[in-house]
């Protein structure tokens, strides 16, 4: 065990995060030890919080670390002391979509990032008085000064980024940036449309128009939202409590989108970006629902006109080749998602989920001590 560091602990269902002193094991072979800078906040933080998602608790939450290497495994070869890391989500690597090149897709994702333990049943981490705490969430659990991750979800990043905004581009970034660019493949001069604006969609705006779509529609309930939407790309908005989105869209886009993904989870916002699809577009569903959740689909139309609807995990992303993209595309002005983000130091992580639920804050960033 080595000497005591800050952590983040969740030990009730609900909350709130506690400020502790924690201890860690020796990282095994194939592990990283991360000095943590900062750390994005996200939805997944907040289920995992509320065991809405079954998590174990107590836990060191946090999956969207950004960070210093400070310690490699023997077997790690691809990093070294002093490396800058974003760390993403962990795959198994031996099944077969992460063979076929779709870590996001892995089989065992839910083993790999939501045990609260490594693959093999250990721990990581022990609080001050030498009792349990659960770990490796996202094989990160980054609301810490220290993280251990895996070799292959630690991305190494170049240097002159500002490292402690890059966490983000490990979940929330990455999603609606790869969705756009890996999972829909939107095209140079197509129309594209984010149903929902928040860290999600406007990540999906700001790819987009990276890309070189020349119609981009975003769609929300807050004017804010949209109006930072422009800012970031959209070329139209529609707040969709004083219009018919679905009808708009079809009206901006001639006939109707291209490609659209929906990041608000709301069955009646599937139904209308389905119907608001031109011949042989393609709809993402990446907003998280209730389990059990049905949209309503007209089936005539989505055979006639050759429709697609496709459900998209992480953006479908390979993080080791996407975030340095998206990193490369922040340096050279064309991705600006440091125009979401809000910095809070560890002490004040309540307030940054508060203020995040709340809709106050589309990209919490907690700074480590
Ligand atoms: P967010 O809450 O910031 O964004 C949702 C947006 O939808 C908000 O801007 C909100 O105003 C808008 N909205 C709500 N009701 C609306 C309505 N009736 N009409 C139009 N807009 C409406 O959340 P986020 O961080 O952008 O995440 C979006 C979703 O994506 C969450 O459900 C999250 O859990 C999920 N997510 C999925 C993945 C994945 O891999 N599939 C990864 C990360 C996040
Ligand atoms: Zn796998």
């Amino acid at each position: 065990m080595t000497e005591l560091f800050t952590a983040a602990v969740i030990r009730d269902k609900g909350g709130p995060f506690r400020i502790e002193q924690v201890r860690r094991r020796a990282i095994a072979d194939d592990e990283v030890l991360v000095r943590v800078v900062a750390t994005g906040m996200c939805h997944t933080d907040m289920v995992a919080r509320d065991q809405i998602f079954p998590v174990p608790h107590p836990i060191v939450l946090g999956h969207e670390g950004s960070g210093i290497v400070d310690e490699v495994g023997k077997n790690v070869h691809e990093l070294e002391k002093g490396d800058h890391v974003v760390l993403s989500f962990l795959n198994c690597n031996v099944c077969d979509p992460c063979h076929e090149g779709h870590p996001a897709y892995c089989a065992n994702f839910n083993a790999w990032n939501f045990s609260g333990q490594r693959i093999d049943g250990s721990h990581v981490l022990e609080a001050d008085d030498g009792t349990l705490l659960n770990d490796r969430f996202f094989g990160q659990s980054s609301f810490a000064q220290y993280a251990i991750a895996n070799a292959r979800n630690a991305i190494k990043v170049r240097k002159d980024a500002p490292l402690e905004l890059l966490g983000p581009l490990g979940c929330g970034i990455q999603t609606g940036a790869g969705t756009v660019m890996n999972a829909l493949k939107v095209a140079p001069g197509s129309s594209f449309a984010a149903w929902g604006g928040g860290a999600v969609g406007l990540s999906g705006v700001m790819a987009a128009a990276a890309i070189g779509a020349t119609t981009i529609v975003a769609i929300d309930i807050v004017p804010s939202r949209l109006e930072l939407a422009m800012e970031l790309g959209a070329t139209h908005t529609i707040n969709s409590k004083e219009e018919n989105a679905a009808e708009r869209v079809k009206e901006i886009t001639g006939g109707g989108a291209h490609s659209a993904m929906d990041s608000t989870g709301i069955a009646a916002l599937v139904s209308a970006m389905v119907s608001s699809l031109r011949p042989s577009g393609t709809a993402a569903v990446v907003g998280a629902s209730k389990p059990g959740t049905m949209a309503e689909i007209d089936l005539v139309d989505v055979m006639q006109s050759c429709k697609r609807l496709i459900g998209v995990v992480e953006g479908d992303s390979v993080p080791t080749t996407l975030i340095p993209v998206l990193v490369d595309l922040h340096m050279s002005g064309r991705f600006p998602f440091d125009r979401l983000v809000k910095f809070y130091d560890l002490d004040r992580i309540n307030e940054a989920a508060e203020d995040s639920e709340k809709g106050i804050t589309l990209k919490p960033i907690v700074r480590m001590p």
